[in-house]
């Protein structure tokens, strides 16, 4: 598999992850699914431009596809190193996704199991078989050109 296959299969992950998440707060009340959902779209806007926005390679290089194509929608950032308030805008946005539904799903500890898993094994994934090949030289988490990428 390409960094490539990883980079979609995270992204396919995150998105079973995102809707075990809908599904538990569902059963709560459409309030707690509304605002899961708009945490979503505002994290991805956020991700996107916070740090993919910088990105050199987000239009034909990026892994994830999806998100670095809405980096290219947003107002345009010029690449450059990242600031405190990129990274802090990034790891904000990642971390209200992940923990919004964990209120609800203390109360089912299956749907807590599959859903932490879930997101676990697509960080992983990013983490051993994204960063070492991405070519995004300016984030802390990418190790080209120690690896070649494919
Ligand atoms: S390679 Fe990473 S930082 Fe660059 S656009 Fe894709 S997801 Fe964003």
């Amino acid at each position: 598999m390409t960094y490539r296959h990883h980079g979609l299969t995270s992204m396919a992950l995150f998105t079973v992850a995102v809707f075990v998440g809908l599904a538990i707060t569902a059963r709560h009340s459409w309030l707690a699914t509304a605002g899961y959902v708009a945490i979503n779209i505002v994290a991805a806007l956020g991700i996107a431009y916070t740090y993919c926005g910088k990105c050199a390679c987000r239009t034909r290089h990026c892994s994830h596809f999806v998100i670095g194509k809405m980096a290219d929608w947003l107002p345009q950032r010029p690449p450059g190193p990242y600031t405190r308030g990129d990274y802090a805008g990034m790891l904000l946005s990642a971390v209200a996704v992940f923990v919004y539904p964990l209120p609800w799903l203390w109360a089912a500890p299956v749907w807590l199991a599959a859903y932490t898993g879930i997101f676990l094994i697509a960080t992983l994934d990013i983490l051993l078989a994204v960063c070492p090949r991405c070519k995004n030289t300016r984030c802390p988490a990418a190790r080209w050109p120690a690896r070649k990428r494919e």
